[in-house]
C-alpha cells in the first residue's frame, strides 16, 4: 500500500458504512461523512472525520465510497451527489443487473466506476480476514489501491460490473445453504438431548472435510465426465431420503433436506443414478 493520503467520501453510515469510514480514518485518510440521519457521524466526527451537509458535499473527494441499505435507496443519493469527474465505488449490495445499470449510469455522467462486495462483518473492516471483491473500471481499481487494502484485502475479478455481485450472491448461496444444514442437523440432534457445544466441534472437523471435495466437484462439472469410483448419486439420494424420514420421526420440519432430496430424485430419475453428486449440476442449470 503507498502512503498516500486521500480525500474520501462515505456516503451512507449504517454499520457497514461507519465502519468503512472508522478504517479510512485510522488509516489517516481525510475523510468526510454524509448519512440520511447525520446524528450517526457523531463517532466519527470525535475521530477526526468532516459532516457533509449534503451528498454533494462528501462527494468533492478523491473517491467516494457509497454503502447504503439498497440500490433503490442509493439512486437518489448517488444522483444528488453527482460525483462527475471522480471515482464512485459502490459497496452497495445488489443483483449484478443492479449493478450494472449504475455502472451504466456512471458512465452517462463521466463518473469512473468501481462495484464491489463486501466478504465480511462491520467488526471485520480493516482486519486481516476481511476481504472485498471488486469489478468494474480496472484503471479506476488500480488508482485506488492507497484506499481500498485500508477496508480489506481487495481483490479484482474483471471488467464487467455486474461481476462482483454475481460472485456475491454465489458465495452467500454457500453460506446459507451451509447455516440451513447446520441449524437442521442442531434440531435434529437437539430432538435427543445433544447440546450445540457438544455438536458444533464434529461438525467443524466434518465441514473442513467437505471442503476438501470441492476442487474434484468443480473438475467433474468443468469437464462434464461424472463417472464415479467413490460414491454414486443414488446412495446420496437414498441418504437424503433417510435423513428427511429420520427429521419427520424426531417431529423436525424437513424443509431443509426435501429440498434437496427432490433435487436430487429429479437427477436420478434423469440417468445419473450411478454417477457421481456432481451430476445434480445437470438438473441446476
Ligand atoms: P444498515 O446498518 O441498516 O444501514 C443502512 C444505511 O442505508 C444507513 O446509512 C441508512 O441511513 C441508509 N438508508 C436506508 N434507507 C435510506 C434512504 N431511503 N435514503 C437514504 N439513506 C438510506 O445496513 P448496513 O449493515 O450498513 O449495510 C449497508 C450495505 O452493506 C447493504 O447493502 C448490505 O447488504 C451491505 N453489507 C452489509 C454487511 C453487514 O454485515 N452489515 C456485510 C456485507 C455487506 P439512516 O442511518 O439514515 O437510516
Amino acid at each position: 500500500m503507498g502512503e498516500s493520503k486521500k480525500q474520501v467520501g462515505v456516503l451512507g453510515l449504517g454499520r457497514m458504512g461507519s465502519a468503512l469510514a472508522g478504517a479510512l480514518l485510522g488509516a489517516g485518510h481525510d475523510v468526510s461523512v454524509w448519512n440520511r440521519s447525520p446524528l450517526k457521524a457523531g463517532p466519527l466526527l470525535d475521530r477526526g472525520a468532516r459532516l457533509a451537509a449534503t451528498p454533494a458535499e462528501a462527494a468533492s473527494a478523491d473517491v467516494v465510497i457509497s454503502c447504503l441499505s439498497t440500490y433503490d435507496t442509493q439512486q437518489p443519493v448517488l444522483e444528488a451527489a453527482a460525483p462527475a469527474g471522480r471515482t464512485l465505488v459502490n459497496l452497495t449490495s445488489g443483483t449484478p443487473e443492479q449493478a450494472r445499470g449504475v455502472a451504466k449510469w456512471a458512465a452517462s455522467e463521466g463518473v469512473e466506476y468501481v462495484d464491489g462486495v463486501i466478504m465480511a462483518v462491520p467488526q471485520g473492516i480493516g482486519t486481516p480476514g476481511a476481504r472485498i471483491l471488486y469489478s468494474g473500471s480496472a484503471a479506476a481499481f488500480d488508482a485506488q489501491r492507497d484506499v481500498l487494502p485500508v477496508l480489506g484485502e481487495p481483490v479484482f475479478l474483471g471488467e464487467d460490473a455486474g461481476l462482483a455481485a454475481l460472485y456475491d450472491l454465489a458465495l452467500l448461496g454457500i453460506m446459507w445453504s451451509t447455516m440451513g444444514g447446520f441449524l437442521h442437523a442442531l434440531a435434529l440432534v437437539g430432538t435427543e438431548g445433544v447440546t450445540p457445544s457438544t455438536f458444533t466441534p464434529t461438525a467443524l472437523s466434518w465441514l473442513s472435510a467437505v471442503g476438501g471435495f470441492l476442487p474434484g466437484i468443480g473438475e467433474q462439472v468443468a469437464s462434464g465426465d461424472y463417472e464415479t469410483d467413490v460414491s454414486a448419486l443414488a446412495i446420496n439420494a437414498a441418504g437424503l431420503g433417510l435423513l428427511e424420514e429420520t427429521s419427520r420421526g424426531q417431529g423436525i420440519n424437513p424443509a431443509v433436506p426435501a429440498a434437496l432430496r427432490e433435487l436430487f430424485d429429479r437427477a436420478v430419475a434423469a440417468g445419473h443414478g450411478a454417477h457421481a453428486i456432481a451430476s445434480v449440476i445437470e438438473e441446476i442449470r
